[in-house]
């Protein structure tokens, strides 16, 4: 196409679109006969598309990213003015958004002392498994190379990311992958009977029991992360059950195992505390974010480690090989900790962490009532507003519906304009789990108008 663009001009956006976007996760055959869908506006917890159709979202921008919702003025004058300031500088320098923001993020994580800048949850999650094979070479001869990561779970889209991918869905064509990654079980309670010999009482302790199973099978002495998500997402929205954390730092600690949350979706706020591992007591050696850092109005992700890590890069300072070599270009961006520190005083001064925890309690009982009237809903689980409701074609044998009826379920929300999202990357072809992760400004008639479009959703996908 040529001459000249007029933004108003919608239908001509999506001409140009039709012919040059590659958009992320999704086959582009339909776009052969339909539109794509352009999103144009957002304000507080709604979006409008470029048909001026108002749909009211319920997960944050798609992919559990914008927080304190849109159209934050704050935050976009913040951005602003640091950018006249200075846009950028490459990180071996600092930044005064990035020094503030590092103080106020290591306030909300005792125990936490160091803040690394990247770009994406999946450079962020390959900074600390970088930083544990060099850790391996500096301290254990080599040995120690190995991250366990879980089945079910997600680190990123980047083949390292990748290779500690346990959503077999995402991974099916892209191997060969990096060696030294090992998959341990999942923890799921809903789906234990695909596990052999998981039992009905504790199956918390007797999951974290089979990660230290892999840790013996494997040699403790080659074993030097273990990465999981506190809720994973992607994977079904899953909570760890009972006695499973306690048992897993036990573990970590025993067989000198440093532990690597990825906190890319739970983090900042998510599930109504500041991050999602601060709800099970335990006490990580990285923790990564990125999606809710700034609420998507600035890319920033970041990797937080101990200051008990960071000093083992600080030793033999003059051998030319032992600090961390390791740069990302644009975590030296100021936009990213600047929308940051405004996001945070959002959340901080419109109580957001108490509101989503209270909204999330109020979707959970309304998903629960849901789960009674419809019986194609199998569980329902997730913690503050990052919920799942898991569809089954039979509650008995617990076989996952067609994943072409979930995915009708979440078109029938969307022609009402409600969306929602479908996830499950476990198994090719059955993603049956519908996930919510409404904005933390989310309103009991916000909450209410989700779980009433599913309502009407399930009863006319499925009678
Ligand atoms: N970890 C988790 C748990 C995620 O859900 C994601 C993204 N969906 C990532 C890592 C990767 O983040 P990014 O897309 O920013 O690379």
């Amino acid at each position: 196409m040529d001459g000249t663009f007029n933004e108003n001009d919608l239908s001509r956006i999506v001409e140009a679109d039709r012919a040059h976007i590659w958009h992320h996760l999704i086959q582009h055959k339909p776009f052969e006969t339909n539109d794509p869908r352009i999103i144009v506006e957002g304000k507080g917890m709604r979006v409008w598309d470029q048909k001026g159709k108002e749909h009211l979202d319920a997960v944050s921008g798609g992919v559990w990213t914008v927080n304190v919702g849109y159209g934050r003025e704050s935050i976009c004058k913040a951005v602003y003015d640091q950018l006249m300031k200075l846009c950028y500088f490459a990180q071996s320098a600092g930044s005064i958004p990035g020094a503030i923001f590092a103080e106020k993020l290591i306030e909300k994580m005792p125990g936490m002392s160091r803040v690394y800048y990247t770009n994406s949850g999946s450079e962020a999650n390959e900074k600390a498994f970088k930083m544990v094979r060099q850790i391996a070479h500096k301290r254990y001869g080599g040995k120690k190379t190995k991250i366990l990561y879980r089945d079910r779970d997600y680190h990123g889209s980047t083949l390292a990311a990748m290779s500690a991918g346990g959503q077999d869905e995402r991974n099916a064509q892209y191997g060969p992958f990096a060696p030294d990654f090992v998959r341990v079980p999942h923890c799921m309670e809903y789906r234990k009977h695909e596990l052999d010999g998981a039992p009905e009482e504790n199956f918390g302790e007797w999951a974290a029991d089979q990660i230290e199973a892999v840790i013996l099978r494997e040699g403790p002495d080659t074993v030097g992360a273990l990465c999981l998500e506190p809720v994973t997402a992607g994977g079904g929205v899953i909570e760890a059950p009972e006695g499973y954390w306690q048992r897993v730092q036990e573990i970590c600690k025993k067989y000198d195992i440093l532990l690597h949350i990825d906190e890319v979706v739970c983090g900042v706020g998510r599930t109504g505390t500041w991050f999602g591992y601060q709800q099970y007591g335990i006490k990580p050696d990285f923790v990564t974010m990125a999606k809710g850092v700034a609420s998507g109005y600035a890319a920033i992700a970041c990797m937080v480690t101990t200051e008990e890590v960071f000093n083992m890069f600080k030793d033999n300072a003059d051998d030319p090989l032992n600090y961390f070599r390791d740069i990302s270009t644009f975590g030296g961006c100021t936009a990213g900790p600047a929308a940051a520190i405004e996001n945070m005083r959002i959340i901080e001064d419109e109580n957001l962490l108490a509101n989503c925890a209270a909204m999330g309690d109020r979707m959970m009982g309304n998903l629960q009532a849901l789960m009674e009237k419809h019986k194609v809903i199998g569980d329902v689980r997730g913690k503050g507003l990052f919920l799942g409701a898991e569809l089954v074609a039979d509650r008995a044998t617990k076989e996952p519906v067609d994943e072409k009826l979930a995915q009708a379920v979440v078109a029938d929300c969307m022609a009402q304009g409600v969306i929602i999202g479908v996830t499950n990357r476990s198994v090719p072809g059955k993603n049956n789990t519908l996930c919510f992760s409404p904005a933390l400004i989310a309103t009991a008639d916000d909450i209410d108008q989700i779980t009433d479009a599913v309502d009407g959703a399930l009863g006319r996908v499925f009678g």
